[in-house]
């Protein structure tokens, strides 16, 4: 579905990511840990060309990101992004941010779009908020708000950048159950995360990155049971 080859990223003289080799699968969920500045951000923004990348190669599904001629608007439509800070159009009601892209980029009807809406806020369970303001919902809230303007997209992966650093804490387990059943329905999924109960348990493959380099991978089973690098006992003898 997603294939890295060979892939770096440099900010001037600061190497970010070096040489990354990375194939994720239909239906597989990715979890990516490492220290802070060890370069996950930037992978993830790579995928969805938010960073261009300037030695390597990304393929989604059959196209090449980094060729010239590749249409990254029509791209970016099969990838949701959640970021840590939910980025909610605050003078829009919960339903309307959800259904603004998929009447404008898809070209839905407003009661297709709407409908499609009230149908993902029940997923993510707020289909009480749809007329609410964003202002008026908490955290939580506003991040499985966030999920779902990303699915109303109807997206083939889901990238998730440290969804629930910014929550306080009551608020991780709802946003976190709800990428569980994500992920649970088989979307494909790359996600960074600090939160190991859930990488352990949600995720099929961890993905260790040490100053821009993917030092080591596997099941979660391997890497939080047995890890074979001495960095990434390091890092998890910090976070476990
Ligand atoms: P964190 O856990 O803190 O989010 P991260 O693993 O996501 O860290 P990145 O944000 O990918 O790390 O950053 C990797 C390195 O790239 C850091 O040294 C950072 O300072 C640098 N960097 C990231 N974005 C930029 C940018 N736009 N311009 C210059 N340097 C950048
Ligand atoms: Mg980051």
């Amino acid at each position: 579905m997603i294939r890295v080859k060979q892939l770096s990223k440099s900010f001037g003289s600061n190497t970010v990511l070096r040489d990354i080799d990375l194939e994720v699968m239909p239906k597989e969920v990715v979890v990516l840990i490492g220290a802070s500045g060890s370069g996950k951000s930037t992978l993830l923004r790579c995928l969805n060309a938010l960073e261009t990348a300037e030695k390597g190669e990304i393929w989604i599904e059959e196209t090449p990101l980094l060729a010239k001629d590749t249409n990254i608007p029509k791209l970016r439509m099969e990838m949701g992004m959640v970021f840590q800070q939910f980025n909610l159009f605050p003078h829009m009601k919960v339903i309307d941010n959800i259904t603004l892209a998929p009447i404008r980029v898809r070209g839905w009807t407003p009661e297709q779009a709407r409908a499609k809406g009230m149908e993902l806020l029940r997923k993510v369970g707020l289909e009480t908020k749809a007329d609410a303001y964003p202002a008026s919902l908490s955290g939580g809230q506003s991040q499985r708000v966030a999920i779902a303007r990303a699915l109303a997209m109807e997206p083939k992966i889901m990238l998730f950048d440290e969804p629930t650093s910014a929550l306080d804490p009551e608020m991780v387990g709802e946003v976190l159950a709800v990428m569980k059943t994500l992920a649970k329905e088989g979307m494909t999924m790359i996600v960074v995360t600090h939160e190991m109960g859930f990488a352990r348990e949600v995720g099929d493959r961890i993905i260790f990155l040490d100053q821009g380099v993917l030092l080591e991978q596997g099941t979660p089973e391997e890497v939080f049971g047995n890890p074979r690098n001495e960095r990434t006992k390091e890092f998890l003898s910090k976070v476990l």
